[in-house]
């Protein structure tokens, strides 16, 4: 992967998790070519587990010359009544996210 493409290595990017796209705020552009059009994807894969973990991963690339940008790995993981999101990737930052899957709190539903 490449130090010259982005300005910031991993920036924190708080609850934000993002499993496609790119932060373009973070790309200088294309050292190799120089262009600053737009960031394609490629070699995406992505796991399911049964238990409906999920790890999307793909690889920032340049559309004009195919310079490779960034590694990109995005998961989504089901932890009892929680859903649990994350990103790391040199591009895009670093974010972390939980959801309640509950509609209410689930004190209150206690109550009936
Ligand atoms: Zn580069
Ligand atoms: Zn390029
Ligand atoms: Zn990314």
């Amino acid at each position: 992967m490449c130090v010259k493409c982005w300005k910031q290595r991993m920036p924190d990017r708080g609850t934000t998790c993002l499993e496609k796209g790119a932060y373009l705020m973070n790309y200088v552009g294309c050292h190799q070519c120089q262009a600053r059009a737009s960031i394609g994807e490629k070699d995406q894969t992505k796991q399911e587990e049964e238990n409906g973990d999920e790890v999307i991963t793909f690889t920032h690339v340049c559309t004009e010359c195919e310079h490779e940008i960034a590694a990109h790995t995005y998961q989504f993981s089901i932890e009892e009544e929680f859903q649990e999101y994350s990103m790391e990737c040199n591009l895009c930052g670093h974010g972390e996210a939980t959801v309640s899957i509950l509609p209410n709190d689930p004190r209150e539903q206690q109550l009936f």
